[in-house]
């Protein structure tokens, strides 16, 4: 099989293979590279599985590699050659202690079976060896390749969603991405997990990684977020939700976030957020500014509070003007009269039909309401 890497890449991957067979390891693409290919799309990052141990192997190339970071525990080392980015990973076997851990690593340099069990479906765990002829081998020991003409989505083994509940969010993204199906065996152990999930020891962190993930694409992260509420995937957090797929959706259509995986991220996890009392426009013109879009969005799907609109329809882009100097050069002294002027000021601003406008507009303002 070959793979339509640009010239540069082409003659990089021959070096690599090259060196490989004379450091004695065999390399790998890996994941979703290989995933890609078979569905005959450009692949966009170029992961490299090394069969041993991926940072000597790096070492040993010398000058050619340029190293970024490297992590030990895992054998992951990031790299640029000639200016293209490659990750390599040493083979590795993880084992889960505890449901929805972070995994710890076993043994680096494991055969590349035991490092294939480890990943979340059939369609990522599939590898092509890398040959100096670049004419690549694939290797396919669960029949990941069937299941991609089929579009199904299935686990590795029984226990994959017990040790890594994110798996299910992956697969999410994965259905809608490519239209698959999570096939009937992955929906039973779903369905078990759900029921009764283990969040002693979870890895809160790696689910909002992976939920920033599945709400990353513009195009599908109102779907995402409708799915994950109605398969009742926010179970892997919590045993209890109050959220609600329209109210959002309402919010968003009324502030037109930038960020999506923000704010859907963030309303999963907002908690106490009760509407706030304002005695005037200068109160929450302070309050929302501190807020940016994605969280305004959420306050207004938990509060419904009107004043969140007004702020952003008509408040959000008054500015004074005018600074502390200006006011100095006005001859008033610093202190507590500064606060009181830029308040007024504000008010003065924020007040429908207003036509303080230029900064010659405020200066009058000031004196006529501070030096008479
Ligand atoms: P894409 O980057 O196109 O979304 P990908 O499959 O390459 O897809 P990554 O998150 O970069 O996604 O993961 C790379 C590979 O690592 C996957 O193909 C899979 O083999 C493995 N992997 C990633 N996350 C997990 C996980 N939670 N459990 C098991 N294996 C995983």
């Amino acid at each position: 099989m070959q793979i339509n890497f640009d010239n540069k890449i082409n003659e990089i991957i021959k070096i690599l293979a090259l060196e490989a067979e004379r450091f004695g390891v065999k390399i790998y693409f890996i994941g979703g590279l290989v995933r890609d290919v078979l569905m005959g799309k450009k692949p966009l990052d170029i992961d490299i599985l090394v069969e041993g141990d991926a940072i000597e192997f790096v070492q040993s190339l010398g000058d050619f590699v340029q190293i970024k970071s490297l992590h030990k525990d895992f054998g992951t080392i990031k790299t640029q050659i000639l200016d293209v980015d490659i990750d390599f990973a040493s083979t590795r076997k993880e084992i889960y202690p505890i449901s929805g851990c972070l995994p710890t690593v076993e043994k680096i340099g494991c055969k590349l079976e035991e490092d294939l069990i480890r990943r979340d479906f059939t369609i990522n765990a599939m590898a092509f060896l890398i040959n100096p002829n670049l004419d690549f081998t694939l290797v396919d020991k669960f029949s990941g390749q069937e299941d991609l003409k089929k579009g199904i989505l299935r686990l590795l083994h029984d226990n994959s969603i017990i040790d890594d509940p994110t798996r299910i969010l992956r697969g999410l993204d994965f259905e809608l991405r490519f239209n698959f199906k999570f096939d009937s065996n992955a929906q039973k152990l779903i369905q078990e997990y759900l029921k009764a999930p283990n969040r002693e020891g979870l890895s809160v962190d790696r689910v909002i990684l992976t939920l920033r993930k599945l709400f990353c694409s513009p195009d599908r992260a109102q779907k995402a977020f409708r799915e994950f509420l109605k398969r009742n995937y926010y179970k892997i957090l919590f045993d209890k939700c109050d959220l609600n797929y329209s109210e959002i959706e309402k919010a968003v259509s009324l502030f037109s976030p930038e960020n999506l995986s923000e704010v859907y991220i963030n309303y999963i996890f907002a908690q106490n957020i009760e509407k706030k009392e304002f005695k005037n426009r200068v109160e929450i013109y302070k309050y929302f500014k501190t807020l940016n879009v994605e969280d305004l969005c959420v306050y207004w799907a938990k509060t419904k509070d009107d004043n969140a609109i007004l702020y952003f329809n008509k408040l959000k882009n008054v500015e004074l003007k005018i600074s502390g100097q200006d006011l100095l050069n006005l001859g008033f002294k610093q202190g507590k009269i500064f606060g009181e002027i830029f308040d007024a000021l504000l008010e003065a601003k924020l007040a429908d039909n207003c036509d303080i406008e230029s900064f010659e507009d405020e200066i009058e303002f000031v004196k006529n309401n501070f030096l008479k």
